[in-house]
């Protein structure tokens, strides 16, 4: 896989707009912010959102040691207490 340095530069994250890290061996592009793995075919990096594929949180950032963060788990953002906030898709009890 051979990715413009330049390019990389300038990509970032469609979803959470962070930079974006190489995996050679996957031939993806991760996200250092929310892990989010995106497939390069071609040697084209599809930046698409529905087209990547969900990773763990942090997993790019290259630090393993930081595995205590709940605060953007799965499913975590979805269903909870904030979203009493937003009453335009309140579903019917
Ligand atoms: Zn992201």
């Amino acid at each position: 896989m051979k990715l413009d340095p330049a390019l990389l530069d300038i990509l970032a994250c469609p979803n959470c707009h962070s930079e974006l890290r190489v995996d050679d061996a996957a031939e993806r592009l991760i996200c250092t912010g929310c892990g989010l793995r995106y497939p390069v075919r071609d040697d084209i990096p599809v930046m698409l959102i529905d087209e990547a594929e969900p990773g763990e949180p942090g997993a790019g950032a290259a630090d393993p040691t930081q595995s205590g963060g709940a605060a953007q788990s799965d499913g975590a953002g979805r269903s909870g207490p904030a979203a009493a906030g937003g009453p335009s898709a309140a579903p019917a009890p």
